[in-house]
């Protein structure tokens, strides 16, 4: 193994991992379905277009290994937007630099009121997201509104700029349990047609920002692509697996989560060159699950009720609920916010209201858990 993932990305070559995938056959298939432990080459097996023949098989063991490892809890957490401001253009984002949409970022007052509309929701997990904008939601931001927000929530993660290890340090101190940051892609073609302009273009910069966080001793860290960026979500995926495996064994003290998004409708933005269906993102998050049985999972509202639905209770142990999509979204009025349209990230499909949902979850035999942590016990690492 590599000293850093960055020298490790060297040795993956996206067209012949394109070619291994698609060469699985059935007989491969049945070897993943019958191993006790999946390995990368078994992976790529479960990932393959063969495979989708075998989803059946694949969820019902999915099912098993999520039940023994996360009984029937399911974590709930939501998003907050501070900011929708971003100096980056991405080809699929409604924040894009140049889509000419109204700019803001919260005032530490908006922010107050926005934590306070979430708390009577009912939500402990906060997941706080913005668009990339050193100069006004930058490291000052965060040191100003952090420890505001923190006092409010039991887990803390957030969703901002790739930054530096000595910033995570200090995210650290004033409160912050996890970080996501998402590759988008692992193709590093895809990644330049669809990153254009600001810093978001350097792609290794971002590729090693999961280690820098893993420095910091922030214990939870977040990967994920968006599906249907690239020319194929099988080797993406696969890509971001061998990343995980990677930061396994580096940080084998921390948490990992995964999430799978897959790209949505926004303002100005791009459709998928690689659309990835219902049946094969359910085949993707349950070799996902075979292969990683520990790592928390993650689902959002971009995907249906209905889907939503089906795949939680078989691969799925954390969840968004009632997410915003975009700054000042919790506290505004409802014919508010059909003007405010245009401010949106993305699109949600899943719209019911927290206590709809915990309702559906406890129908399924699961159980929502809204906390999992109290911040007076102090942190581990
Ligand atoms: S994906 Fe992120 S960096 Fe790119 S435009 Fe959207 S908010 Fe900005």
């Amino acid at each position: 193994m590599k000293n850093n993932f960055v020298q490790e990305f060297e040795k993956y070559n996206w067209e012949k991992i394109v070619n291994q995938i698609q060469s699985k056959k059935d007989l491969d298939i049945k070897e993943a379905l019958f191993s006790s432990k999946v390995n990368s080459n078994n992976f790529m097996s479960l990932l393959s277009p063969t495979a989708n023949n075998y989803v059946e098989e694949i969820a019902q063991k999915a099912k098993k290994i999520t039940r023994q490892r996360f009984g029937n809890t399911v974590s709930l957490y939501i998003p907050l937007y501070l900011s929708n401001l971003c100096s980056n253009v991405c080809t699929y984002c409604g924040f894009s630099a140049n889509n000419k949409i109204k700019r803001k970022f919260l005032t530490t007052k908006e922010i107050i009121k926005e934590c306070k509309t979430i708390k009577k929701l009912g939500f402990e997990k906060i997941l706080l997201v913005s668009g990339e904008h050193e100069k006004k939601v930058g490291m000052n931001y965060f040191r100003k509104n952090i420890p505001l927000i923190r006092n409010n929530f039991s887990t803390l993660t957030i969703e901002f700029q790739p930054l530096y290890t000595e910033n995570y340090k200090e995210l650290k101190k004033i409160g912050v349990d996890g970080v996501l940051i998402y590759q988008e892609t692992y193709d590093y073609k895809s990644y330049l047609k669809h990153h254009l302009k600001g810093k978001k273009k350097d792609f290794f910069f971002r590729l090693a920002a999961l280690e820098r966080v893993g420095e910091s001793k922030i214990s939870n860290m977040g990967l994920g692509v968006l599906l249907g960026l690239s020319e194929n979500w099988r080797a993406d995926c696969y890509l971001m697996a061998m990343h995980l495996l990677f930061l396994k064994k580096k940080y084998w003290r921390s948490n990992f989560s995964v999430s799978f998004p897959r790209i949505q409708p926004c303002v100005g933005g791009i459709k998928s060159s690689n659309f990835i269906n219902d049946q094969e993102l359910f085949q993707l998050i349950c070799a996902f699950r075979l292969f990683f049985p520990d790592v928390e999972f993650s689902l959002s509202t971009r995907e249906s009720s209905f889907f939503r639905d089906k795949l939680i209770p078989v691969a799925i142990n954390s969840i968004s609920a009632y997410s915003k999509t975009y700054p000042g979204g919790y506290s505004k009025e409802e014919n508010k916010e059909k003007k405010e349209k245009k401010l949106k990230q993305f699109e949600t499909k899943d719209v019911r209201t927290p206590k709809e949902i915990e309702k559906t979850l406890k129908k399924l035999g699961l159980n929502p858990i809204w906390k999992d942590w109290d911040s007076y016990l102090g942190r581990t690492l």
